[in-house]
């Protein structure tokens, strides 16, 4: 059921973006969907989730922010 080259490419998709929930980068919205690339190629969008207001939410976080150890307010896991 491989494919190789897939048709759904980022640049396709650049109006898939959102904003690092801490410091406001623009980054892909790419969290969630797992893609056989993302391996090799680091990964620039992190879902973190959080438990902010009692019920569990993804917070997406640029590398940066992932790598400098920031985590939302109640951090439970990575989402994917
Ligand atoms: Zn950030």
């Amino acid at each position: 059921m491989a494919t190789k080259g897939s048709a759904f490419r980022a640049e396709v998709n650049r109006a898939l973006c959102t904003v690092c929930a801490h410091c406001g980068t623009a980054i892909p919205t790419e969290v969630g969907h797992a893609h056989p690339l993302d391996e090799a190629v680091r990964r620039q969008t992190w879902g973190l989730v959080g438990d902010s207001d009692g019920s569990p939410s993804v917070f997406a976080t640029c590398t940066a922010c992932f790598d400098a150890g920031w985590r939302p307010s109640g951090f439970v896991r990575l989402s994917a």
